[in-house]
Parts: C-alpha cells; sequence; structure tokens
C-alpha cells in the first residue's frame, strides 16, 4: 500500500482545491511531481478555469439586426 493518493483522489483533491483556492497537500503535490497522467489533468482544470473566467467577461455583441434575426430563428 502506497501513501501516496490514487490518480483518482488526486483528480478530486484538484477540483476541490481549485474551486475552494485551499492549497493542495503535500502528498498530492508528490504524486503531481511523479505522474505526468495527473498534471495534464491540472492543466486541463486550468483551461478549463481561465475559460470560465473569460466567459464572464464583455466580449463583441450581436447588433440589433442580428438579434432580432436570431431571435425570431430561435422562435
Ligand atoms: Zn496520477
Amino acid at each position: 500500500m502506497s501513501f501516496l493518493p490514487s490518480c483518482r483522489d488526486v483528480s478530486k483533491h484538484l477540483s476541490a482545491a481549485l474551486d475552494s483556492g485551499r492549497p493542495l497537500g503535500m502528498h498530492v503535490r508528490l504524486h503531481l511531481t511523479l505522474c505526468e497522467a495527473c498534471r495534464r489533468v491540472l492543466a486541463q482544470f486550468a483551461l478549463i478555469r481561465h475559460g470560465a473566467a473569460r466567459a464572464g467577461e464583455a466580449g463583441p455583441s450581436l447588433s440589433d439586426a442580428a438579434k432580432g434575426r436570431l431571435r425570431r430563428f430561435l422562435q
């Protein structure tokens, strides 16, 4: 039995840490130094969080005519 958490456990810890802003525990950080798969998961989580944060930013908006066409299309 290893003292390191499993990849599944690390994934849960990563998600919880990113949601809460709490730092990762020592065993999780050690696992990340040894496991490329979990480092990829961490990078994907960070990318998703970055994308979600950017989704709330003001971006290009539709013209009134385009909004009207979209509204009619959706009805
Ligand atoms: Zn792993």
